[in-house]
């Protein structure tokens, strides 16, 4: 279930049947037939299906973007929760590292969990607009 996915070993100028796909990828038969479905695309002309690696690359990069959580000024990553969220009581503490960058803590509304994310000191009075933030560094740079 958990086994890392990768591109980096395929090549986009070979092609792949699904058996080498799954083992280039480290997905099983049954996943590359799925994602077949779900837009893979293939050379339906020749048997055995085979896959160009450029094709495969491609749709593990859409899959990975799809995946992949973007987080908007106000929100952290919960880790308990899976899911961005917005700082309980709109109260988030900022430890600078140095003068541009700093990490931001706060706790989660859903579970109560701590949550933090790295900001660049500019983008402060973007963060200062959606909730309030303590710590040394935050107000006067
Ligand atoms: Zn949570």
């Amino acid at each position: 279930m958990a086994r890392r996915i990768s591109a980096a070993r395929v090549k986009s100028n070979r092609s792949y049947s699904v058996d080498e796909a799954a083992e280039i990828v480290g997905v099983t038969v049954q996943t590359i037939r799925a994602w077949l479905k779900q837009g893979l695309r293939c050379l339906n002309a020749s048997r055995p299906t085979l896959i160009l690696g450029a094709d495969l690359k491609d749709f593990l990069k859409e899959r990975t973007a799809k995946n992949a959580l973007t987080l908007s000024v106000g929100e952290f990553k919960c880790f308990r929760c899976k899911a961005p969220k917005t700082p309980a009581f709109n109260l988030a503490t900022y430890h600078p590292f140095c003068a541009s960058q700093g990490r931001l803590q706060a706790f989660c509304p859903t579970c109560e969990g701590p949550m933090s994310r790295i900001v660049g000191s500019a983008d402060l009075p973007r963060w200062l607009e959606i909730c309030e933030i303590d710590g040394n560094g935050a107000r006067d740079p």
